[in-house]
């Protein structure tokens, strides 16, 4: 595929946040609306988190990409508003986030519909991205996606620069190396460890000189909760301030990205 990015830039960047909010749970076990701790942590990244990324970003003036489920596009209207008033892509994140492995195909079938109805209904847009919640992905979600036209999923790990499943849907792929979840979310009772900032930055800026001696396009992924809390905003606008040191990089959202590599 495509990679003589615009401008010449050596290297295409998307910072990608999961907009999980409480969906994150309840899809997991409904048993999740009573645990109020849990779900006051998602809130969280909604009413701390968001606004933190989104200035940000308009600091830097870079446009990234955001995956809200449907539940949280109705549960959090004006917030999400916001993010497509503010020029960032809106992608698709299934409506109650189930995982697709555990779901069965009518249940996968409902979250893509609603989930787009949710969307459609909040921004205006449909969306042309897909992300998969937990990264799980089965034959069935791909065979929905075709169904739907949507342009590029953003969930497998088959290869660290973009590539094409069957001719027709573009994988923008992701890995959990990069994802601050993994690294700097706690869940009690699931023998979580917190990595240090730093530590979780050092991986960031590696991943960024492997892609940048090779090239290719390089996807973050950020969760609100997680990456919005006060000392840990802060890795963003250092991730952001030590690549464009390093290098002339094209920060583009995946929409963007998939509009290049099969332009
Ligand atoms: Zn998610």
């Amino acid at each position: 595929m495509r990679a003589d990015w615009p401008n010449n830039a050596r290297t295409a960047i998307s910072l990608t946040f999961d907009v999980d909010a409480e969906s994150g749970w309840l899809g997991e076990d409904p048993a999740y609306k009573d645990r109020l701790s849990t779900l006051s942590e998602a809130r969280y990244g909604i009413t701390r988190g968001l606004p933190r990324i989104l200035s940000t970003l308009a600091k830097h003036d870079i446009k990234a990409t955001f995956y809200v489920p449907g539940y949280t596009a109705e549960l959090h209207r004006d917030a999400i508003k916001r993010i497509a008033a503010e020029g960032h892509e809106i992608g698709h994140h299934g409506y109650l986030h189930l995982r697709s492995d555990g779901a069965t195909e009518a249940q996968q079938r409902e979250e893509i519909e609603r989930g787009t109805a949710a969307l459609v209904q909040t921004i205006g847009q449909t969306p042309i991205g897909y992300r998969s919640p937990s990264w799980e992905l089965t034959p069935i979600t791909l065979q929905l996606l075709r169904e739907h036209g949507f342009t590029y999923d953003s969930s497998l790990m088959g290869d660290d620069r973009p590539y094409l499943l069957g001719n027709d849907l573009i994988e923008l792929p992701v890995h959990w190396s990069l994802d601050d979840w993994p690294h700097l979310h706690w869940k009690p009772g699931r023998g979580d460890a917190f990595t240090a900032p730093e530590a979780f930055l050092d991986t960031w800026l590696k991943e960024f000189e492997s892609a940048h001696q090779e090239r290719r396009h390089l996807t973050y992924t950020m969760h609100p909760e997680v990456i919005g809390r006060g000392h840990r905003i802060a890795l963003i606008d250092r991730l952001i301030d030590e690549i464009k040191q390093r290098a002339d990089v094209w920060f583009a959202t995946h929409a963007d990205v998939a509009a290049f590599v099969t332009s």
